[in-house]
């Protein structure tokens, strides 16, 4: 099935995969042949993207279009201060790229939307979310379950953050758990985005496991699934989400 194999320095750097049960040398070529778009570079994104390079994914495309601000910097380990004012994505392909070289990195300079998102998306195999808006969420959303791609949700607040897997095909979609309402939350202003800064990364993290093992092709997933964190509590809580057959983007 496979028409690649890893070199030597590849088992070199990914011997404590190969070494792992259920993953070996096949897991690590299904990452080698893999493809995955991760949307925004912020908090959820840094994390997510260092761990699918380092992970070895083969190509990874990336999706920003903002620059560093310094109130990034509490919690989107990219970057660092003297990065202020510059361009995330370029930042990140350059420093992804230096973790390692073996993954394509390839860059997208906008903003998702309705206009190009499927072709965008169709490019990759599955697709991360690292945004922090409903309308983004969206849209990505409505473009995997067109193109039936896995979509991998995560999200933060305060002390808390969620992630999900979403597959029309096997289960419910994004928006069968947040349908469209006709009173849509406005996106928040920066005050209103309180969050501890390691939350993003223990969700990021989540996020960039699940992406993996959906690729290696181990077979519990977060399909129909809502994995919750909470660090106050220090709590994780699974609780089980329906698809709607009446969804206005999966329904029939
Ligand atoms: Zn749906």
């Amino acid at each position: 099935m496979h028409t690649q194999n890893l070199d030597p320095l590849e088992l070199e750097r990914y011997s404590r995969h190969l070494a792992l049960p259920r993953f070996g040398e096949q897991g690590q070529l299904r990452l080698k042949q893999a493809s995955v778009l991760i949307v925004g570079l912020g908090g959820l994104g840094s994390v997510s993207s260092l761990y699918l390079t380092s992970a070895g994914v083969g190509k990874i495309g990336l999706i920003e279009d903002d620059h560093v601000n310094l109130n990034n910097l509490q919690r989107q380990i990219l970057y660092t201060t003297g990065e202020v004012g510059q361009s995330k994505l370029a930042l990140a392909a350059q420093k992804l790229e230096a973790h390692n070289p073996t993954v394509a990195i390839k860059t997208h300079p906008h903003r998702l939307n309705a206009d190009n998102a499927g072709a965008i998306v169709q490019e990759y195999d599955l697709v991360v979310d690292g945004t922090d808006n409903l309308v983004t969420r969206r849209v990505i959303n409505q473009a995997c379950v067109a193109l039936d791609r896995p979509y991998i949700y995560g999200a933060v607040n305060l002390y808390d953050g969620q992630v999900s897997m979403f597959h029309a095909s096997q289960g419910p979609c994004w928006a069968c758990l947040f349908p469209e309402s006709p009173q849509e939350p406005q996106p928040k202003r920066p005050e209103q985005l309180a969050v501890l800064n390691t939350v993003p990364a223990v969700i990021g993290a989540l996020q960039a496991t699940e992406a993996i093992k959906w690729i290696v092709g181990m077979e519990q997933t977060l399909i129909g699934k809502l994995l919750i964190y909470n660090a106050l509590q220090a709590s994780f809580e699974k609780i089980g989400i329906e698809k709607n057959p009446q969804c206005s983007v999966c329904g029939c």
